[in-house]
């Protein structure tokens, strides 16, 4: 089926609005139903792509509380959480980690309008020891509970929300794409459009044709891939 002009409104709409530098950084987070809420809530603030790390390098999987977020928020996975925080280090992003050590700190006290991101532990046993010793700054939530610790996609999506609020109030949330490079822009707006399309130009090493303005791909293709899309 063609894509509807109504949809490719849509998807450059989501990706007008999408941050790339706000990000979360997962270490062993491994429950399904955890996953796919932290993707879920990525998606609804605006986050680009998020990070992961992996027990035994067991693939992440997702279930329908995702409502199929993963496919508009990209899954990054590393080797291990060191090498995951020092690559976003290396990218300019603040990387704080979440957990109640004296150093902490309320994260109301936080400025998340810069490059941010936000580190979340296992489920059972919160950060590794390597982890936490990597990040720039230790965050914590208060509780004033019975219960020591939130669920770990409820403190994802507190975070989250946090740093869109703090970028809503100064003026920096993106509106017209301005979140994203150029043509990181473009291309992920043909992955969201034409994915089918956009596996068959990567296994034949080509680039993504151009694509007009109601969202229509302005090159011949061959009859096999103009069926996919
Ligand atoms: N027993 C674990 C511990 O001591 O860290 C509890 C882990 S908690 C269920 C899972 C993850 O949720 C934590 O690693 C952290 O990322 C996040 N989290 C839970 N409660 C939090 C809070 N109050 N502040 C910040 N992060 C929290």
């Amino acid at each position: 089926m063609p894509l509807l002009p109504r949809r490719f409104e849509r998807l450059k709409a989501v990706l007008d609005r999408r941050m790339g530098d706000l990000t979360v950084l997962l270490e062993n987070v491994e429950k399904p139903h955890n996953l796919s809420a932290i993707l879920r809530s990525c998606d609804a603030v605006g986050v680009l792509e998020a990070h992961a790390v992996s027990l035994a390098n067991r693939l992440p999987t997702f279930n329908d509380t995702a409502l199929g977020s993963q496919k508009w928020v990209a899954l990054q996975r590393h080797a291990d959480s060191p090498t995951m925080i020092e690559a976003l280090q290396q990218r300019g992003f603040r990387v704080y980690g979440t957990h109640l050590g004296v150093e902490a700190v309320d994260y109301r006290r936080c400025d998340f309008t810069g490059p941010t991101a936000f580190l979340l532990g296992a489920e059972k046993w919160g950060l590794s020891a390597a982890a936490a010793a990597a990040v720039d700054q230790a965050i914590f939530i208060p509780m004033r509970g019975m219960v020591q610790s939130l669920n770990v996609s409820v403190a994802a999506a507190t975070l989250l929300f946090e740093a869109l609020r703090q970028r809503e109030a100064a003026g920096l949330v993106p509106e017209r794409g301005e979140g994203l490079a150029a043509d990181q822009y473009q291309r992920l707006l043909f992955e969201w459009a034409y994915p089918q399309v956009a596996d068959w130009c990567r296994g034949e090493g080509r680039p993504y044709p151009t694509l007009g303005e109601q969202g229509e791909i302005l090159e011949d293709l061959p009859r096999n891939v103009k069926l996919r899309c």
